[in-house]
């Protein structure tokens, strides 16, 4: 096959939370002449792209529109692809993990100290911030209200908008480009500085210094690539590989390296979520307002979850709930009524967790619930159920519950209601949009695939940056933590060039 040979200094794989943050850490090499290219399989959303039409908008941003299922089938990750990768969808979210995670992670010279700049950093540059009172909607709010009748401890969340109108379609793509992602404030300043960003560009895979890329004809009306559609090798010096959880190590693989390293793709954790939804007997303000303003941490050490607000679309919250026909379109008639909450699971690093490829090369997930996990799931239903009661639900809905609905009478029940025999995995709708790990961050390559600084083991010019790096769940929305590791690595990557 023709492949047009391309040489540059570096090339960036992926646009997402890590590669965004390199290609702007890396772009003032620009102007003591370095080439530098960012490579993104998908294109770029204009504001009125982000038409808010749920299932259209899911098809265009996520890989199998949001819905990538499992090896077991029982859970859904959800990840993008397009300029901005995932920080396009989310919902902008943005702490800063706990110091007791990261002396967990015990990866040596990854200090607090080290990090604490570099989140600072982005929490400027991103414009995090706290909502006033007057953008928070009522969903948020009946939140609040129903942890402190019930003792427990609540926080605000800091979010990145800039000019945020509460459209309440954060996770579609925001339509007026509040949301500070890398699209928004990274990447801009990486093209001012010089940086080739190159979308509809899809790797295939590494061979040494080579990155071998197909250019993908333009789709939804976005601009296409500078370059034509074709084969290309991408010939660079240093390699930074930020393609996300999943298709970092799936290139890794294909690239052959799984030979050389035996915890490539192992060890993903992905705190995994479920929604309950209690029914207020008025309608509440829900679907407009930023959606997630606040979360819950009282059972964050004893039982291993946070309960954070959210509100989903319709699509989406009908496929999340364990039941049909009747009871279901009932619930649905009463979605202005809505009380929502995600729960999240901290879920433990385990080697059987893992991403690997299948004989074409296409990435695969292998991923089971452990006992812990299956408990604090349950847990955290009976906390959130109660949360709902005090906030003055009428129904609430509860995945593993022994019906559909459990009434406002029966909360005294929550206990034997909502139990682990009822948690059965398959008929309980599962998601989740924290993927981490695979390509983890240490010292000994017998359980990690990079070093402190995201070299790969082994190979001179090729690093990740992006969230496979963790050696194990950061225990918070993760995005701050993977610009602070990416820039730490853009550091490195300076510091060798
Ligand atoms: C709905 C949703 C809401 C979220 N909300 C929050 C939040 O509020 N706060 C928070 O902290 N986190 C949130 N997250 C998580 C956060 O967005 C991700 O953890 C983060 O974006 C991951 O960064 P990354 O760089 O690892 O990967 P990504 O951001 O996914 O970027 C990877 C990029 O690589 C590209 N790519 C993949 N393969 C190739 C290839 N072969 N060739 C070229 N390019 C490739 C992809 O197209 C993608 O653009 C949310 C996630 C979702 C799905």
């Amino acid at each position: 096959m023709n492949e047009t040979v391309l040489p540059y200094d570096m090339v960036i794989i992926g646009s997402g939370a890590g590669g965004g943050t390199v290609a702007k850490e890396l772009s003032p090499l620009c102007a003591r002449g370095a080439k530098i290219a960012l490579l993104e399989w998908g294109g770029f959303f204009k504001k009125e792209q982000n038409t808010r039409d749920e299932i259209g908008m899911a098809e265009k941003y996520y890989f199998d529109q949001g819905g990538f299922q499992t090896t077991s089938q029982d859970m859904t990750l959800a990840f993008a692809r397009s300029v901005g990768g995932t920080t396009s969808v989310y919902t902008g979210t943005s702490l800063t993990m706990p110091e007791e995670v990261l002396n967990r992670w015990n990866v040596p010279g990854l200090t607090m100290n080290d990090l604490k700049p570099r989140f600072e950093k982005y929490i400027r540059e991103n414009n995090v911030h706290l909502h006033p009172p007057e953008e928070i909607n009522e969903n948020n709010f009946l939140f609040v209200e129903g942890c402190r009748k019930l003792g427990w401890h609540v926080e605000q969340f800091p979010v990145n908008t800039r000019a945020c109108r509460g459209l309440g379609t954060c996770n579609l793509g925001c339509a007026v480009h509040a949301k500070q992602g890398t699209a928004a404030v990274q990447i801009p300043t990486a093209q001012k500085n010089g940086v080739e960003v190159i979308p509809f560009c899809r790797v295939e895979r590494m061979e040494g210094n080579d990155v071998i890329a197909q250019i993908i004809p333009p789709q939804f009306g976005q601009d296409p690539s500078s370059l034509k559609p074709g084969s290309y090798r991408f010939r660079a010096d240093q390699i930074i590989l930020s393609a996300g959880v999943i298709h970092s190590p799936t290139l890794l693989f294909r690239s052959g390296l799984g030979d050389r390293l035996p915890a490539l793709g192992r060890y993903f954790t992905c705190q995994p979520a479920l929604m309950l939804a209690g029914e207020h007997p008025r309608p509440i303000q829900n679907s407009e307002g930023h959606p997630k303003s606040f979360y819950c941490d009282e059972f964050y050490h004893s039982q291993h979850f946070l309960l954070e607000t959210c509100m989903y679309f319709p699509f989406t919250f009908a496929k999340s709930l364990s039941g049909f026909g009747e009871e279901l379109d009932d619930l649905m008639n009463h979605f202005h009524h809505l009380q929502m909450i995600l729960v999240l699971v901290m879920d433990e690093a385990e080697s059987h967790n893992r991403v690997r490829i299948d004989r074409k090369g296409n990435p695969l997930v292998d991923y089971r619930f452990s006992q812990r996990s299956k408990q604090a799931f349950v847990s955290a239903m009976k906390a959130s159920a109660r949360i709902l009661f005090s906030a003055g639900c009428r129904r609430v809905h509860a995945p593993a519950s022994d019906r559909f609905l459990i009434h406002r009478e029966e909360e005294a029940q929550i206990d034997e209601l909502i139990s682990l025999k009822y948690f059965k995995l398959g008929k309980i709708a599962i998601s989740a949009a924290h993927l981490m790990g695979g390509c983890r961050m240490g010292e000994d390559p017998r359980t990690s695939v990079t070093d402190s600084w995201g070299r790969v083991h082994g190979q001179k010019n090729l690093y990740v940056a992006d969230a496979s790096l963790f050696p194990a769940a950061c225990e918070i929305n993760p995005y701050l933590t993977i610009m602070a590791l990416a820039d730490r690595v853009a550091e490195g990557v300076r510091l060798s060039s």
